[in-house]
Parts: C-alpha cells; structure tokens; sequence
C-alpha cells in the first residue's frame, strides 16, 4: 500500500476490490459488509471513514475499543452517522461486560463460558446481542487465533441458542497465513450451510481480511474485516491477545 495515498483513495480501492471479486463470483456487492478494522488507529482515522460514508468498525481489544468508541462519539457528534462496533478480537470474560457495552455484534464467540458472559452482559443492557461462532480451522489447533475446534462446534451453537439475550447471526473465521485461506473458507461455508439449515437467521459469514478478501468473497462471505489495507499498516503490538 502506497503511504501516499488518502483515506478515500485507499477506501475507493479497497471498494473496488470487493467489486471485482463480486463480479468475478457474480455476487451483488450489496451483499457484502466492510468492516474497518481500526485496531491500534487514533479515534480520529476511524471519523474520518465514517465521513467516507463507512459504517462498520472493527476492534480486537476490549478496554481500546470501548475507549475509541466513546471517544468516536464524541468527536463525530452529528458530523457522521454513529458506526456498528465490531468486536473481532480474542476475549475474557471478564471483560464481557465492557464488550456489551459498545458492541452490535462479536464475532469471536469461541466457547460456552464466553456465550454465558456475554449473555449476562448482554441482559444488563438490555438489547440482543448478535454474535457469530468463531470456528477454527486450522491444521494445527492455535489458542492465539482463537476460534472452537469443528468436534466441539455443535456444543457450542447449543450454548449460544440456549441462553436469552444473544443472538446467533453466523460464524467467523481467521485463516492461518501459512495456509491455503480458500480452503479455510470453503469449510467455513459449509458450516455455515449446515448451520443455516437448522438456525436460518444465521446468515453472516464473517471471513477475509486486506491479504485474501477476494478468496472469501469468492467462497461465499458476507463480511471482509480489512484493516491494512484501509488504515495503512499496524506497530505490532496491537496484533497480541487482550
Ligand atoms: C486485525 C484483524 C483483521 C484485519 O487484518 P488486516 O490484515 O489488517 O486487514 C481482521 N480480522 C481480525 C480478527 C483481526 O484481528
């Protein structure tokens, strides 16, 4: 990515790379959500997007994103339509609550506690949560990545139905770099199918990222988080777990 370039000229490619990959898949574009991942960015790269007409943001770190998101607010004040918070990221439960308090929807739901302290957040405020069931597919399981292993998948689907206050929307994955990322995201799709099946307003296919949104459109995604390819590149630290 050209450091030269603007926020718009970086959002217009990154655009027109999930419409080509829509036309190559002949996909209607309006079918896919961009989530900017703004982890590790000031609150005021995020406005800027939001003035771009961006309207889903992305956070890995629950204490960082509650912050930004207050912050968001405040700085766009009526200048932008207030974001969809995202959060993406590995999570405690203990900091459920701080998660609920900002975020539509989490995409890292990755076990049954986790599913029962978001629900108890979820409860205190009052509205839904929407989550996705993080799936991890990779070769060798990888704690760091996050995501339940596919043997351990129904229980936790379970888990999430059973309690009151989230809502099932779909599932997640982070495709391993080392790895072919389509195949990770033909079996995401296939579990999403079969959950489909059964839960039919689990519709969200959360999958690609600035390295290989084009082979998660092309498999069948419904929500690209990008972020380096938005933001321009991360210090490293805020690549590590909360
Ligand atoms: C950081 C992150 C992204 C975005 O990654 P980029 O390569 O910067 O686009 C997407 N998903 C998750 C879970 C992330 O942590």
């Amino acid at each position: 990515m050209n450091p030269g370039t603007s926020p718009a000229q970086r959002l217009a490619a990154v655009r027109a790379r999930i419409e080509a990959a829509c036309a190559a898949a002949r996909r209607d574009p309006g079918e896919i959500t961009l989530i900017a991942v703004s982890k590790g960015m000031p609150a005021d790269r995020v406005v800027e997007l939001l003035e771009l007409g961006v309207e889903d943001i992305g956070e890995n770190k629950a204490q960082e994103a509650a912050a930004k998101a207050s912050e968001v607010s405040v700085m766009a004040g009526g200048s932008a339509p207030a974001p969809r918070w995202h959060f993406i990221g590995q999570l405690q439960r203990n900091k459920a609550r701080t998660v609920a308090g900002f975020a539509a929807m989490v995409h890292s739901v990755d076990r049954p506690g986790l599913a029962t302290a978001l629900d108890r957040a979820a409860a205190q405020r009052g509205t839904p949560l929407e989550v996705l069931v993080q799936l991890d597919l990779s070769a060798d399981a990888n704690p760091a990545r996050g995501g339940v292993r596919p043997g351990d998948f129904d229980a936790l689907v379970e888990a999430v139905v059973a309690v009151e206050h989230l809502s099932l929307r779909g599932v997640m994955t982070v495709a391993p770099p080392d790895d072919d990322a389509r195949r990770s995201f033909d079996r995401l799709v296939g579990y999403s199918q079969s959950l489909q099946a059964i839960h039919t307003s689990a519709t969200v296919i959360s999958a690609g990222m600035s390295a290989d949104l084009e082979a998660a459109i092309s498999a069948g995604a419904t929500h690209v988080r990008v972020g380096t390819a938005l933001f321009g590149a991360r210090k490293l630290a805020s690549e590590h777990r909360t």
